[in-house]
């Protein structure tokens, strides 16, 4: 059932739609739910970020790091949800965190979902060009990941849950630039001819927008029985605010909306602590907008848009209709896709152009990318990814462990056979931006083959599809 809240939408100049979790009743069993955090701030010295934005080693925090963690029940599926403030976290990392969780507590290894926010002011947990130091720290995170589920489920206690949503379509842009032919300065590559100016690049004509964004932010809400708040999980489709101090960490909006709503919420009554989440949704093509053009210092528009955030999502919980007589279904599989590897002129090409690292190179990234074709040509030529479908009553949430683009997501809340969907990304490891293969065409920084981005061309529909008859497959009968 979806319901537009037409006056409360007036009154607070949002677009607004609510839902209730209602069709599919367990029998016998009511569903519980428990909600925990645990810190995972890194230690001075521990590398911030990766070989592009160079932001480490970490010499100070800003705000400290966490992983937020919900564990739902019913008589027949135990599940966990765990939102880590981290750029990015490797499979390796997340598989080690679900092993440890799974033998301290009884959720399955399978049953768990864990995914990075993608702040830019926190580690990179992938063991690509790491310290001793950083793998020291990708031991703990996960130990400490763990520690999150497991406490969880120690707070697990009667619960009922609601969804929502609202728009918020001026806090997000499409950082991909469509350009007129011939405009766009060349890749680091030395080729000429692409049509999107993104994160690096110039262009004489920009012409639109490559592509739409998401601007639906989602609130899955679980209370416990008695109503008093237990967590709140928002999904929103913003890549990251930024704003940082270099060698700072920094949790970004992400952890200071979970913050502003773990202050308006909890209420100190002896139960387990009010934990609030914020999953990044499909951002892979999107960045933040500093509100009416305003220049903010160092650390602030992430804090006021957080903070934003967090009310218009207050508001809606009073209109959220809760229900405890629900079921819970999960289902996880893995995909096999190819990996865009150098051919033999791009390594000839990444040899050059490292060999003299003082000549003139047709773009000032052509150096990175060179070391990162040289990265590539380890890959082996497929890769398995993991991918995931979780149905909360009729809410249905999809994972993926790619920084995906908003027209998928889209694609995906559209296509969903359940009443309401969302989609987390960089779940349960890191599979690099996922450009549809019309965006691979335009081509722009997410497009060239590196660390952040190997997968084949065509993975982006062979992943949504495989998505689609996940959620499928997770509805109730
Ligand atoms: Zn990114």
């Amino acid at each position: 059932m979806v319901r537009m809240n037409v006056a409360d939408a007036a009154k607070c100049g949002l677009l607004l739609v609510v839902g209730s979790l209602f069709a599919h009743t367990v029998k016998g069993g009511e569903l519980r739910a428990g909600a925990a955090k645990v810190d995972i701030t890194p230690k001075l010295g521990v590398s911030l970020d990766g070989p592009i934005s160079k932001n480490g080693p970490v010499t100070g925090v800003h705000d400290a790091l966490h992983a937020r963690a919900i564990v739902f029940a019913d008589d027949d599926t135990r599940l966990a949800i765990v939102i880590c403030d981290a750029c990015m976290i490797g499979r390796d990392v997340f598989d080690a965190a679900k092993a440890i969780a799974s033998k301290q507590t009884n959720i399955a290894m399978d049953r768990i979902l864990m995914a990075a926010t993608h702040t830019h002011a926190a580690p990179r947990a992938t063991h690509v060009g790491t310290e001793p130091a950083d793998d020291e720290y990708h031991t703990w995170l996960a130990e400490q990941i763990a520690a999150a589920v497991a406490q969880a489920e120690k707070n697990l206690a009667h619960a009922q849950v609601g969804w929502g949503s609202f728009q918020k379509p001026d806090f997000i842009r499409c950082r991909r630039h469509l350009c007129e032919p011939g405009s766009v300065g060349v890749n680091p590559f030395g080729e000429t001819g692409e049509q999107v100016k993104s994160v690096s690049g110039t262009s004489s004509a920009i012409i639109e927008p490559a592509g739409p964004t998401d601007p639906q932010f989602s609130v899955l809400s679980v209370q416990y029985a008695d109503g008093r708040p237990l967590a709140v999980l928002g999904n929103f489709s913003v890549h990251y605010v930024g704003g940082y101090q270099r060698g700072f960490v920094s949790a970004d909006y992400f952890g200071h909306y979970a913050a502003a709503l773990e202050s308006q919420l909890d209420t100190d009554d002896g139960r387990p602590a009010f934990v609030g989440l914020m999953s990044n949704g499909t951002s892979g093509n999107t960045g933040a907008i500093e509100s009416g053009g305003k220049k903010y210092p160092p650390f602030e528009w992430m804090k006021v848009s957080a903070r934003i955030l967090a009310e218009d999502t207050q508001r809606i919980l009073d209109s959220i209709q809760h229900r405890s007589d629900l079921s819970l279904a999960m289902q996880e599989t893995e995909l096999e896709l190819g990996v865009r590897r150098p051919d033999a002129a791009r390594l000839d090409w990444a040899s050059s152009v490292l060999a003299n690292p003082t000549n003139k190179h047709p773009h000032r990234w052509s150096p990175v990318y060179a070391q990162e074709a040289q990265h590539l040509s380890k890959y082996p030529p497929t890769t398995k990814i993991k991918l995931q479908a979780i149905r909360i009553g009729d809410l249905g949430i999809a994972a993926t462990p790619c920084e995906v683009f908003a027209e998928t997501g889209l694609a995906i809340k559209r296509e969903s056979p359940h009443p309401a969907t969302f989609h987390i990304e960089l779940a349960n490891g890191y599979g690099g931006y996922l450009p549809p293969p019309e965006q691979h065409k335009l081509g722009g920084y997410e497009t060239w083959p590196a660390r952040s981005s190997f997968l084949e061309v065509d993975a982006e529909p062979k992943i949504r599809h495989t998505l689609l008859s996940l959620l499928q497959s997770v509805r109730a009968n």
